[in-house]
């Protein structure tokens, strides 16, 4: 819903590391690109409350009033003992599918030309379900839970997803030869929603199989959806954004009922923030599925296309990640002119 300026208000959670840096870099652009968008932005820094990790009700209230939320990387501190935040805002808002697309870009010379895949990942359980304990010491149990509600919200908006994009396919990815009843869950959910999809093909894959195949020809990859528990979806969106160039190019969608949140696939790169050298395309095409979503479509395009454009136009404008010898600013200032 627009304001009382005309304009969509968007919580924006600037994030750690180059957060601060590629989120300036996509301010700068919104504004000369003149998207009807005001940011309010968000602090999440977490607050501790009976030892459990909680968002500060102000960003929460944020976000549920927006509804759409674009997201820089946040640091997760290491071995402090409490739960990753993007694990909390995921479960705070109920995100249960994440939608990461591939894409090949033209002018950017990989191994490959024309990869152009999409992967669903479950956002909620699995191995990230986050209990795990000592049963005596040097013997540990981490639980890989899987239930029937989360795979079907999932699975059924990969469905959902190819239909509304035209792919004629669905792949489930899983390892359910090894995890019977877990990932057997995850198949067997796939294969019940299938009659309500007819016009859709459904088909599986092992997961080791589709690494191999993946980074043999992606080709085979390019007219359907893969989704797949939450871990195998991790590693193999990494593995796909290494046959694009890296992880400064691929965005990502977590989508829930009601809330979404746009963010890069990426951390927070903790070995170059703070030096201008971070490649801001991959939030700036997070923010482009953000627009889609919002059915801002011709900014959309507006902004993909510089960025695009920017990108092919040769090493003195591309980051050092893509080989380039352009710093952030000076990449956001060709994004600019290119508009
Ligand atoms: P985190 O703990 O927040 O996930 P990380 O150490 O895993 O951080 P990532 O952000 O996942 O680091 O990045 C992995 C590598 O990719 C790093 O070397 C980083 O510099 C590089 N990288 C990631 N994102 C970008 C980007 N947007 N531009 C340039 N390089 C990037
Ligand atoms: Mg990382």
């Amino acid at each position: 819903q627009k304001n009382s300026n005309g304009k969509y208000t968007v919580s924006f959670i600037e994030g750690d590391g180059i957060g601060v840096e590629i989120s300036d870099a996509v301010k700068q652009i919104y504004a000369a690109a003149d998207v009807p968008i005001e940011w309010e932005s968000c602090d999440v820094t977490p607050l501790f409350i009976n030892g459990k990790t909680t968002l500060p009700q102000q960003a929460v209230d944020s976000i549920n009033k927006n509804l759409v939320a674009l997201k820089g990387p946040l640091a997760t501190p290491v071995g402090k003992g409490h739960q990753s935040l993007n694990l909390t805002l995921r479960r705070t808002f109920n995100l249960f599918a994440n939608v990461r697309p591939c894409k090949s870009i033209q002018g950017y010379k990989t191994p490959y030309e024309n990869v152009d895949t999409v992967l669903i990942r479950e956002n909620t359980e699995g191995e990230y379900s986050g209990i795990e304990h000592t049963i005596v010491p040097g013997v540990v149990q981490s639980i890989k839970l899987i239930t029937k509600v989360a795979s079907e919200r999932c699975i059924r908006y990969a469905f959902e997803y190819a239909r509304s994009v035209g792919r004629k396919e669905v792949l489930v990815v899983h390892k359910a030869s090894i995890m019977k009843l877990s990932d057997g869950l995850f198949v067997k959910t796939a294969e019940e929603l299938a009659s309500e999809y007819p016009e859709i093909k459904l088909s599986f894959e092992l997961l080791d199989n589709t690494s191999l195949k993946l980074c043999t020809d992606p080709s085979d990859y390019k007219s359907l959806v893969m989704v797949m528990p939450n871990l195998y979806g991790d590693i193999m969106s990494d593995l796909s954004s290494g046959l694009i160039g890296g992880l400064g190019l691929t965005p990502s969608g977590n989508m829930g009922d009601k809330v979404s949140i746009f963010e890069a696939v990426h951390g927070s790169a903790p070995d170059i923030a703070g030096k201008n050298l971070a490649n801001p395309t991959a939030l700036l095409l997070s923010s482009c599925m953000m627009l889609r979503h919002m059915s801002l479509n011709s900014y959309a395009d507006k902004i993909e296309n510089s960025v695009l454009k920017t990108i092919a136009s040769g090493p003195e404008h591309r980051t050092k990640d893509l080989k380039g010898t352009s710093s952030t600013s000076n990449f956001t200032e060709q994004v600019i002119k290119n508009l």
